[in-house]
């Protein structure tokens, strides 16, 4: 027989278990949107080889060094095909 201490602990357990696979689902289901408006914030940038306003980032650890645009732009392609199927 479990302590009331015990079946309140499971009780938070299985919420937050429940809250992790509800932010994942919603995450998962909203990836296609976020995908494409990256990969159009990408190609309708008029820089050419990467600036903040497309593939830098602020946080970036190595200072956006190395960047590549294009294969950016290819791997967000890539990940859309697959978010199709
Ligand atoms: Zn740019």
């Amino acid at each position: 027989m479990s302590t009331q201490a015990e079946r309140t602990e499971a009780t938070r357990g299985r919420l937050i278990s429940t809250a992790r696979r509800l932010f994942a689902e919603r995450g998962f289901a909203a990836a296609p949107d976020w995908l494409r408006a990256t990969a159009q914030a990408i190609t309708s940038c008029g820089c050419t080889a990467g600036c903040p306003s497309c593939i830098q980032s602020p946080k970036c650890g190595s200072g956006n060094h190395p960047l590549d645009k294009q294969g950016a732009a290819q791997l967000l392609a890539c990940l859309l095909r697959g978010a199709a199927s």
